[in-house]
């Protein structure tokens, strides 16, 4: 099924962004592989996927120990800066950075391993309460915040948008998104050129490639539902 899955998330990746006039390179597919096991990863491989996404620091470690192909990791996920000390070296990007404490542990680590980290800010467009993220007000001071961390490659911001079963209703948030990434780079803060969006998941992909998504996460739509059980 993944092989079929894949062959549909791509025809409407294709297809949204003919609509939105853009170039099929411009969007990058995760494959969000998140509590699926390395068979499936092996049959994403196996179809030419090389990008996969974790929320996890415990799974991307496991995972990255037993595929050794080079294959780019991203971390999705909320992530506790205790944790950070697992990913230079391992992710090449974390997209889910909200808060002073944890990017400067993301400093700390990666100057260690003498890297600079690839960061997304992680905004909390729809101000969800059940979402971590900060709220679209707070993402210009942050930005400015933690611009002067000479480890960290401000690369760009990341939403979840709400769940639902219209996309167009997240519409608002992915636009909103990239006009919060064009405010900030309207500022010039030194050392901060975004120029990514990771934004839109299986149910809002299209929608959100419409409206200026470099990254888009899918897991459901190309593996299937998950199983949580399988998770310790
Ligand atoms: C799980 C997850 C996804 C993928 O969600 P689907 O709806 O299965 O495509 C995308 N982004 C993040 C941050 C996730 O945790």
């Amino acid at each position: 099924m993944i092989k079929e899955n894949l062959e549909v998330v791509e025809k409407n990746i294709q297809n949204a962004c003919k609509r939105a006039g853009r170039e099929r390179s411009e969007v990058t597919l995760i494959a969000v592989s998140k509590t699926k096991p390395v068979s499936d990863i092996r049959e994403a491989m196996a179809c030419g996927i090389t990008v996969f996404g974790e929320n996890k620091v415990q799974e991307i470690r496991d995972k990255t120990a037993e595929i050794k192909e080079p294959l780019s990791w991203h971390m999705i996920g909320h992530l506790q800066a205790n944790k950070v000390k697992y990913l230079p070296g391992v992710a090449c990007m974390i997209h889910s950075v909200d808060n002073l404490r944890l990017a400067q542990e993301i400093e700390k680590q990666a100057a260690k391993h003498n890297l600079t980290m690839d960061v997304l800010i992680e905004v909390n467009m729809a101000h969800e309460d059940t979402k971590f993220g900060l709220s679209p007000e707070e993402a210009i001071p942050f930005a400015k915040e933690i611009s002067t961390l000479e480890h960290l490659n401000i690369r760009g911001l990341m939403t979840i948008a709400p769940f639902t079963d219209d996309p167009e209703s997240n519409r608002v948030y992915f636009k909103g998104l990239r006009q919060l990434k064009d405010e900030i780079n309207a500022l010039s803060i030194p050392r901060v050129k975004m120029d990514t969006l990771s934004m839109g998941m299986t149910g809002d992909y299209q929608v959100a490639i419409e409206e200026g998504a470099t990254f888009v996460r899918v897991g459901t739509g190309i593996f299937g539902e998950r199983d949580y059980a399988n998770i310790k």
